[in-house]
């Protein structure tokens, strides 16, 4: 074959495959789709106020980026540094003992109540960052205070200061951003009281959480992981379980037992709930993890003000590829791109932020159904809109129903490429 008669074939199948290709299209309001489908709308809206939407989806853990809360902790002592932990062994001390709560929520285990339950043990999702204030970086986030009227505390009796907040207001750091823990002794005289029982306890006030008995019972950091995550599980939203309506069905009442040791009928009443007081303190249901990452995702919340905002930062490596029918009824923060590809069908309810200059792409044969969803960006900023590719035998589609919203898309998104 000659030279030429080559060159014309090649231009040839060029031009025919043109034909058949259609570049995709970029999508960065609702006036540019579709709300005529076949699709049944299915008003769903209302979930996106349920905690069970936000429930981890087993099937597709991705889909619940795990959250960090920022935490610093501060040793209260006295002016002779003799009632706390002090220095590096208080900061080794606190990287320990968050380090070991942390794995507490990295092993959340199954619940004891009621007895043959079936109740799932999900990855609760989040986990704990010790954190500086934003302009104190190189500090550890662990800070000793020494302050013979503010370091001591009284859960009890005349003198009882449990519920004071004075230590938190002199002393915390980033109280809008980090959840702040006080290690606050025991004060002297009750100790040497005989009705007074020094052990370890706790209470959260705000985003802040006083925490006694940690330097005087010597326990190792492990003991008190226990401890940390009820307490911070109030700051999440969480209530006791034993006592009262939780909100929670998979909680159930009970008796409170320290722990299933006999006699009856705390041989086998005894609950391992992290927000009763027990002594395993390890078992998160999935109402629990629901309500905490409702509360992480309500906009202005205070859970989520105490959060590592990663939805803020692109990150390439965290995209949500959808392979196959999925429904978002709760509100989510993605950290990177999200891709519907060919058989993937993504119907959203409620409000999705994409990443600063994320994107969502609907590949040929994908589907994304926004249901009185709101896709934007939860940071301020801008995010690259949706990529539509329409290839003719197999168009990619988006399709919205209600009162669905597209914002914060940046005017003039990245080029679209192939
Ligand atoms: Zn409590």
């Amino acid at each position: 074959m000659r030279k030429s008669t080559i060159w014309i074939w090649i231009m040839f199948w060029i031009l025919a495959w043109g034909c058949t290709r259609t570049l995709p299209v970029s999508i960065s309001s609702l006036q540019q789709i579709s709300t005529n489908s076949n699709v049944q709308r299915t008003d769903l809206a209302h979930l996106c106020g349920d905690d069970a939407s936000y429930a981890p989806d087993t099937s597709h853990l991705d889909h619940t980026p795990i959250k960090y809360l920022r935490v610093n902790v501060h040793f209260m002592n006295s002016s002779d540094s003799t009632k706390n932990y002090s220095g590096e062994r208080a900061k080794r001390f606190a990287q320990r003992m968050i380090a070991e709560a942390t794995k507490g929520l990295e092993n959340n285990t199954k619940m004891w109540l009621p007895i043959n339950n079936e109740t799932p043990a999900l990855p609760t999702r989040y986990r704990y960052q010790l954190s500086a204030s934003q302009g104190f970086e190189p500090d550890s986030g662990v800070y000793c205070h020494y302050d013979d009227d503010l370091y001591w505390f009284v859960s009890r009796g005349k003198n009882r200061n449990n519920y004071s907040r004075n230590v938190i207001q002199k002393y915390g750091i980033g109280l809008d951003s980090i959840i702040n823990l006080f290690i606050v002794p025991h004060h002297p005289d009750s100790v040497i009281s005989e009705t007074y029982s020094v052990t370890s306890a706790g209470i959260a006030l705000g985003s802040a959480v006083k925490i006694s008995g940690v330097f005087e019972t010597r326990k190792d950091p492990w003991a008190f992981k226990g401890i940390i995550n009820h307490e911070i599980g109030h700051v999440l939203g969480l209530r006791h379980t034993w006592n009262g309506n939780d909100g929670c069905d998979d909680t159930p009442r009970n008796i409170n037992c320290w722990n299933n040791t006999q006699p009856p009928p705390c041989d086998t009443a005894a609950s391992n709930n992290l927000m009763d007081y027990n002594a395993n303190q390890s078992a998160w249901t999935p109402c629990q993890i629901g309500k905490i990452h409702k509360a992480m995702s309500r906009e202005g919340s205070l859970p989520r003000k105490m959060l590592v905002k990663n939805w803020c930062t692109y990150d390439s490596g965290k995209t949500i590829t959808i392979r196959d029918s999925v429904s978002w009824q709760g509100a989510k923060d993605l950290e990177g791109d999200l891709v519907i590809v060919t058989g993937g069908v993504l119907e959203v309810h409620c409000r999705v932020s994409i990443p600063p200059g994320g994107k969502i792409i609907v590949e040929s044969g994908g589907k994304l159904i926004l249901h009185d969803a709101r896709l934007h960006n939860s940071c301020g900023q801008f995010w690259n809109g949706i990529i539509l590719h329409q290839d003719k035998r197999s168009p990619g589609e988006v399709i919205y129903y209600g009162d669905a919203k597209i914002e914060n898309v940046a005017s003039s998104p990245e080029p679209i490429s192939e």
